[in-house]
């Protein structure tokens, strides 16, 4: 007797970053014919790293932070055996810096009921008083009811009657990090969706960081399972050419049922060849490497009024072995000082200068590093704003990173998201 054999559906998926990965991985599990198709030598995207040769360790494109309402990431690392690649702050803390106060921190209680802890949080940062704390209340309230809309940060903030201060010490720092905008841009709606989701549980309200290198701690852990669940991964495979068939989809010539492109929104317009407009944010990473640095006094610290605005300790939150360092050689400590949302106005050896003089204040040690590397992403990220749809061409699945007012702004968490999104969407059109 013949038995009919099931051919599987053939899906391509544009994009090595962590969302093509993620849907590659839930697509293979769900018996799919997957094929990832990577334009650079290896996956990784924005969340790869590279050797450097000087210090012979790895190191990050740019240090992630994460916290604790990245779910889906959450989930996704521990389908893939790398729960413990990420080191958890016990309960909220932020810790800044300023010329004038030296260090202090916004640090909720635990023992309280979230919002409460928060409002005694801020009341006791140097500084603020009773006015910053009613002013977190009507903030809170403000985000309950939802009256966002069309808003920047800014703009929130005002109707909300916040002392220069509050913004200054937590909603700039927050926002700049979060939606790589400062306030008078960023959209309120979704920075409201970024503190709801992080602080909507107390116990989750926490920040975390990879404890080692982004290619060993995310991308490998997640490619090897994609592996295993059946994918094929084409490495060095620019693809150029998407057309519609009667059935179906051709990628370069080559015939699948569906294509899902995992691409930053700039990249996905130019692969369809759309002509539109698409706004993006600039990070700038300087990695200064020390001879004898003490460390800082935290894993990372915010800078206020200073150009650095995020200063990490990367060799605190890494050992030595685990980012590759050769231990027979005396460790060079690791710092990176992060700039989100780089206006690009200064000259390469000024910023340099400028930033080492700050984290010479921030730990108190003034030595020069023995290795400086400055990493600018001109594109680091897609900025929330009304992207247009990318089309209607059936056979595409669209999971670029083109966040949409009140939506979460462009994350990991974001391209996780998105990566099982479109999963879900294939399953649903093919099942
Ligand atoms: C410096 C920096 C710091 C950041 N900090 C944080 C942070 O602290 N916390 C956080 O959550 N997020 C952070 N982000 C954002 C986060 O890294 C990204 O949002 C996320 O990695 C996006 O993943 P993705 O898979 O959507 O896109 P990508 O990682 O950009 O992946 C897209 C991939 O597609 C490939 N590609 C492009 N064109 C083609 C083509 N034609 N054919 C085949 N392949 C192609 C590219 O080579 C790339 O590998 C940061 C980003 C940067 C750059």
């Amino acid at each position: 007797m013949l038995r009919s054999i099931r051919i599987p559906t053939r899906i391509a998926i544009i994009g090595g970053g962590i969302c093509g990965l993620t849907a590659a991985l839930r697509l293979a599990e769900n018996n799919f014919s997957v094929s990832l198709f990577e334009a650079a030598p290896t996956a990784g995207g924005r969340t790869r790293s590279f050797p450097d040769k000087f210090s012979g360790a790895w190191c990050d494109n740019g240090p992630h932070l994460l916290n604790g309402a990245y779910r889906a990431t959450q989930q996704l690392l521990s389908d893939c055996g790398a729960s413990n690649h990420i080191c958890w702050q016990p309960s909220l803390k932020l810790p800044l810096w300023d010329r004038q106060r030296g260090h202090f921190s916004l640090s909720p209680s635990p023992r309280l009921p979230f919002s409460l802890a928060m409002l005694a949080a801020v009341h006791a940062m140097p500084e603020h008083n009773w006015r910053s704390a009613l002013a977190m209340l009507r903030i809170h309230l403000g985000l309950q009811q939802g009256k966002t809309t069309g808003m920047s940060v800014a703009r929130m903030m005002q109707r909300c009657n916040a002392p220069d201060a509050l913004v200054r010490d937590m909603i700039e720092p927050i926002c700049l990090g979060a939606m790589n905008e400062p306030t008078a841009t960023a959209d309120a709606s979704s920075f409201a969706r970024v503190l709801t989701e992080s602080f909507k549980s107390g116990g989750s309200a926490r920040l975390g960081w990879f404890n080692t290198p982004l290619q060993q701690a995310l991308i490998e852990p997640v490619l090897r399972r994609v592996v295993q669940a059946g994918a094929s991964i084409r490495c060095r495979h620019p693809v150029r050419n998407i057309t519609t068939e009667n059935v179906g989809v051709s990628v370069d010539g080559e015939p699948f049922d569906a294509v899902v492109i995992a691409l930053p929104a700039y990249m996905r317009n130019r692969l369809l060849n759309l002509h539109r407009p698409c706004a993006t944010g600039v990070i700038t990473n300087i990695h200064l490497w020390y001879r004898d640095h003490p460390g800082l006094p935290e894993p990372f610290i915010g800078g206020i009024g200073t150009l650095g605005q995020w200063f990490f300790d990367i060799s605190a939150q890494m050992s030595a072995q685990a980012s590759g360092q050769n231990r027979s050689v005396r460790p060079l400590r690791h710092l990176c000082v992060v700039i989100s949302a780089d206006p690009q106005n200064m000259a390469r050896n000024d910023l340099i200068n400028q930033v080492q003089q700050e984290l010479s204040s921030i730990s108190g040690f003034s030595h020069s590093p023995a290795h400086v590397r400055l990493v600018r992403e001109k594109r680091a990220t897609v900025l929330v704003r009304q992207h247009r749809p990318a089309s209607t061409m059936p056979g595409i699945i669209d999971a670029s990173e083109s966040p949409w007012p009140g939506e979460l702004p462009a994350t990991i968490e974001f391209a996780v998201q998105r990566g099982e999104k479109a999963a879900a969407e294939a399953v649903k059109r093919f099942k």
